[in-house]
Parts: C-alpha cells; structure tokens; sequence
C-alpha cells in the first residue's frame, strides 16, 4: 500500500479549552513533510468516545494515515485506542512486550505499578507495535490493508510522543511511501542539552530536511540528523551539509564522533595518532578497562588498566607516595594526578588516566559527598586533575566518571 495523504487527530479535552498548546499536531506536520506525504486536515477532540469516534470515522473517509496523539494513559478518560479499535472492528488485546516494559519503567523510578497501568499493555489486534523509551505507553499502528487504511496511535506527552515518532514511526512510514531516509548522530560530550539547543535553537527550528533533533543520556548529548528524498546518495548529501553546518557553531569543539561512542572514538583517536593508553582505577573498579577493551582492535592503543582499591594497592601498585594518602586523602586531586602517573610510568603508556571517588551510597562526608570523583590524566607533560560533582546511584556516578576519564584521555591527545 502506498499512503497518499495522512491527517493528525490530537486528543486531550485540555488541548480543546486552550489549557496547551497542541504541538504534537506541528511536531508531526513537519515530520509528514519530511516523509513527502500529503496532509490537509488536523483535528482536535476531547476525552469523550462518541465525539472521538465519529472524528476517527470522519477522518478515515478521506485519508488512508491517521496519526493520533494522547489518551494512551491508564485513567478511564484515556480512550483512544478503545475507540480506534472500535472503529478498526479489532478486539484489544494484550501485549506480553509492552506489559514487560511497563513493568520495567516502573520498576526504574522505584514506583508501584498499580492495577489500571495494566490497560496501557492491551494493543488493537494484529498491531505493530512502537516501545516507549522514556514513558509507559505503547504507540501503535493498525493497518486495513484491504480498506487502504493506517491509523497510528502516539501517547501525548510531547517527549515520549517525538522519540517514538523519530525512532519507530519514520522507518515504519518510509515502507509505505516511495522516499528513501538516512539518519546520522553527532556525538556530544561536555556540552549539555540546553545548551547545545541553545545554539542550535534556530537551525533545529527551521531545518524541515533534514531535521535535528537532540537526545540525552548518560551524561552525553546526541543529535540525530534525518533526512528524505529521492535516493539514498541525496539523503546523504543533505545531511552531510548539515552537519558541515553544525561543525561551524561553537557546539564543534564538544563533537567527538558521528555515529559512535566515547570509547569506541577514544581507540580510534589513540589508532590514528600512533600513541598508547593506561589507566589506574579506584571507583570505577575497571570500567574504564572494560569499555575500551570491548572496542574491537583495542590491544593497538590499551596497555594496562590497574584497578587499585585500598590505599596500600595504590601505594603499592601505582607507587602513590603514602604521605600523599595520608596529607590529601585517598580522594583528593593529587592521589589522582599520582595515579594517573604511576600507571603511566608503570606501563610506558603515552597517556593515563585514573579515578578515585565515592560512588555511594555510604562513604559521603560534608567535604566529600556521594558523586565527588577525582580524574587524573598524566601525559611526558606532566599531570593535572579534575573533581566531578556526579549525581546518581552508584552504577551512574561510576559511569559517568568513566565516561569523564575516556574523553579526557582524547582531549590530552590533542593538547
Ligand atoms: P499518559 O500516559 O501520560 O496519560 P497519554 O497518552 O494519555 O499519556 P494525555 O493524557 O492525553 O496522554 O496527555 C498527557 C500530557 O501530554 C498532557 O497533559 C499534555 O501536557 C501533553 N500533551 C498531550 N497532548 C498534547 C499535544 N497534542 N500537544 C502538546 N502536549 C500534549
């Protein structure tokens, strides 16, 4: 089937009486403009089923896509893919997948699942199903292929609606439509979301195609560039300008990779400029080592990762002086820059880096909380150390540091 025009219903009695402003309905248009398909309609109803269906109805008379947002949530108001189903003549039913991931989200912010939560699971039969990243309810997409018809369901907080619209809907879209999509990812580190969208505000406002959109995790920032047109090599093009664009802000000097990650970029780096890496570990017990040597090709550029826990290790293993332990502490900036320099002295590496830190959730104390890391780099020119102040439980303060230490180990490269 080939879709030829599409129209958006938004769904949310708060979205009639002006309580928000409906941008799903743009965030989508734009999206639709991207994939080529038509669109001459936008709707928008509240949380009441009878008005609900005949817009569905009214809608499905003259396009073949509908795309919907809002009322997937677990509440008796939220209605919509009972009354999709209704109008599909499908019977709901229940989703092993999304249950699991409803379980899940629950489980990652600590909260209780309650029993209505349970309704969000149940999906119109024989539907694609679209996980939700970054909130509990599915979206969906039921096909009639014999009526030519597609009706997509999206929840309607406008983060959990654009990641799935960009993640699950355009590579479901692109098969019923005759352009071709490309998407590329910038890799950011050290700059945050807002202020990467601070100055790239404009650009992302108006690119239409490509489009950039930024995600965020993990202490990094992503921004994925997306294009369509008639080939795969014009996809490429409009995207390679844009990013040629991109490097030509201030968000350049943070751009470590495009389509990679920290680890993977710092064995490419280390590869490229001939020069060897080790690292001496305290809190990050060797996540450090782990993430680069799950880089294929690794053993070019890694040499030694020494995880020294106690003060005597460090003392012993990275020869850290004692009177340094007992003058700074075993988490201050100069039993780091001393690690950093033991290790490197120990292997012949070219650079080091190290960490000793409190990952929680004992240990803290007033002049060092929870999340205080100290990174060390040391290089032939000397030493120097950073303290991070980390939030999270102790798996994210670990990983953060890491992350910290593998891009200070780039950047002393280039220094
Ligand atoms: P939930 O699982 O959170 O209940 P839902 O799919 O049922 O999600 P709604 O309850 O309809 O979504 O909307 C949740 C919130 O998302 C709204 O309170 C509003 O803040 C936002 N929202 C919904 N629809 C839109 C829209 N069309 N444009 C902008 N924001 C919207």
């Amino acid at each position: 089937m080939k879709i030829r025009n599409a129209e958006i219903l938004c769904v949310g009695t708060e979205i009639l009486i002006g309580d928000i402003v409906n941008t799903n309905a743009a965030y989508i248009a734009g999206k639709l403009a991207l994939l080529g398909i038509n669109h001459y309609y936008q709707a928008v109803v509240g949380d009441n089923p009878k008005r609900l269906g005949d817009a569905v109805n009214a809608a499905l008379e003259r396009c073949d896509l509908l795309i919907m947002s809002g009322g997937l949530g677990p509440t008796c108001d939220d209605l919509t893919k009972e009354t999709v189903a209704k109008c599909m003549g499908r019977k709901l039913v229940f989703n092993d997948e999304a249950f699991e991931n409803i379980e899940k989200r629950f489980a990652l912010q600590g909260r209780k699942m309650t029993e209505n939560n349970k309704k969000q699971a149940y999906i119109p039969e024989g539907s694609t199903v679209f996980g939700n990243t970054c909130g509990t309810a599915p979206g969906c997409a039921v096909e009639d292929f014999e009526r030519g018809k597609i009706v997509i369901m999206l929840p309607g907080p406008p983060f959990e609606m654009e990641k799935m619209f960009d993640v699950s809907v355009i590579p479901y879209l692109s098969a019923f439509t005759n352009r071709h999509f490309e998407s590329k990812n910038i890799n950011i580190y050290g700059l945050g979301e807002s202020a990467v969208e601070d100055i790239l505000r404009d650009m992302m406002n108006s690119s239409e195609n490509p489009t950039v959109a930024p995600y965020c995790g993990d202490g990094e920032v992503r921004l994925r560039i997306t294009a369509g047109a008639e080939s795969h090599e014009k996809c490429l093009r409009l995207i390679d300008d844009k990013i040629a664009e991109i490097r030509k802000t201030p968000v350049a000097e943070y751009i470590y990779g495009i389509d990679t990650d920290l680890p993977t970029a710092a064995v490419e780096t280390f590869k490229e400029a001939g020069k060897t890496l080790a690292c001496a570990e305290s809190c990050t017990g060797g996540l450090i080592a782990k993430r680069i040597t799950d880089v294929p090709g690794s053993s070019a550029v890694f040499t030694l990762g020494a995880v020294t826990y106690t003060a005597a290790a460090k003392s012993k293993v990275l020869s850290v002086p004692m009177e340094t332990i007992e003058k700074h502490g075993v988490v201050s900036e100069e039993t780091a820059k001393q690690m950093a320099k033991g290790v490197r002295l120990l292997s012949g590496a070219d650079v080091a880096v190290s960490t000793t830190g409190i990952a929680g959730p004992g240990g803290g104390t007033e002049q060092t909380p929870v999340g205080t890391v100290y990174v060390g780099v040391s290089t032939e020119k000397g030493e120097y150390a950073v303290r991070l102040m980390l939030l999270g439980d102790r798996k994210r303060v670990r990983l953060l540091a890491s992350s910290f230490a593998i891009s200070a180990a780039m950047k002393a490269l280039k220094s």
